[in-house]
């Protein structure tokens, strides 16, 4: 066992499939404790980059979460969406885990603000392939498999209500960015109803939704990326339609246009790297239900 800052915490040394030493390594906080962060996160511990005597510095990253601790007779279930958080919150670890990027100010993660959630979104789209979830998803007693019929039901509520949440992505990205606009001194409340009102959705009166959108701070005007991410994210996966979720030749492309790059080069350069085209927002639309079957 590697030492690490709680028993509950698993640390996992990273290697080339040829062996050799270690190229990264990342630690695994997935059970809530007194004092813990509540919510789930990725955070860069030690970025990889070059040092000053040419040695490589070895990243270490850590994805904290709160899944459901395993009781006696009993391992932690996780629910499909605790899956997706955790396929999430991995884009991220993998991101640090894979960079060559020579300098910390491009290590991995260190990307534009709003291309740093496209590995996380798209590695999303693992957990509704029936050919990842067959590897691991059984009935913790039987052993059984996922049903075929359960997960075409997950796979067919995909989009329940996939235009209202969009929208409330937009509306809050617009928000953000008039917040954030020069010389912004309007009624926040005003412009939050406004905003509302131009994507057709209600602001309660008396409320101050505002006041908890956390994103306003320390994203300033990013909050779009999230949505942006997610249209290239989706675009990105494509390719890994075409092959297959678990094509080895697919995902060493990928790591090397994208994962390993960092911040070095311009994401729009990254993406027409490894899909071969400009990039597109047909699969974005496909996705959340607008076109064609999802
Ligand atoms: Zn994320």
């Amino acid at each position: 066992m590697r030492p690490a800052w709680h028993p509950d915490v698993r640390a996992f040394d990273v290697y080339e499939a040829a062996g050799g030493e270690p190229v990264a390594r990342f630690y695994l906080d997935l059970f809530p404790r007194p004092g813990k962060y509540k919510g789930a996160m990725q955070d860069t511990m030690r970025p990889g980059r070059r040092l000053p005597d040419r040695s490589w510095q070895q990243p270490v990253s850590v994805l904290v979460a709160n899944m459901t601790r395993p009781a006696a007779g009993r391992p932690s279930l996780l629910r499909h969406i605790e899956l997706v958080t955790l396929f999430h919150e991995f884009g991220h670890v993998l991101h640090d885990t894979l960079t060559k990027a020579e300098h910390l100010r491009y290590a991995g993660t260190e990307t534009e603000r709003d291309f740093v959630e496209a590995p996380s979104q798209m590695l999303e789209h693992w957990c509704w392939e029936p050919a990842v979830l067959s590897g691991f998803a059984r009935h913790y007693q039987s052993g059984q498999p996922l049903p075929d019929k359960l997960l075409a039901g997950l796979i067919a509520a995909k989009n329940v209500s996939s235009g209202i949440l969009t929208m409330l992505m937009l509306a809050r990205s617009t928000l953000d960015l008039a917040y954030h606009s020069a010389g912004y001194r309007g009624d926040s409340t005003a412009t939050l109803a406004g905003v509302y009102a131009q994507h057709g959705l209600r602001h309660m009166e008396g409320t101050h939704l505002q006041s908890g959108f956390i994103h306003l701070f320390g994203y300033d005007a990013a909050y779009y990326g999230y949505l942006w991410s997610q249209v290239v994210g989706d675009d990105m996966y494509t390719r890994f339609e075409a092959a297959g979720p678990l094509d080895p030749a697919t995902g060493a492309a990928y790591r090397r246009t994208v994962l390993e790059r960092g911040g070095t080069t311009d994401a729009n350069q990254m993406v027409r790297d490894f899909l071969g085209r400009s990039p597109s927002s047909a699969a974005f639309l496909r996705g959340i239900g607008l076109t064609g079957a999802a």
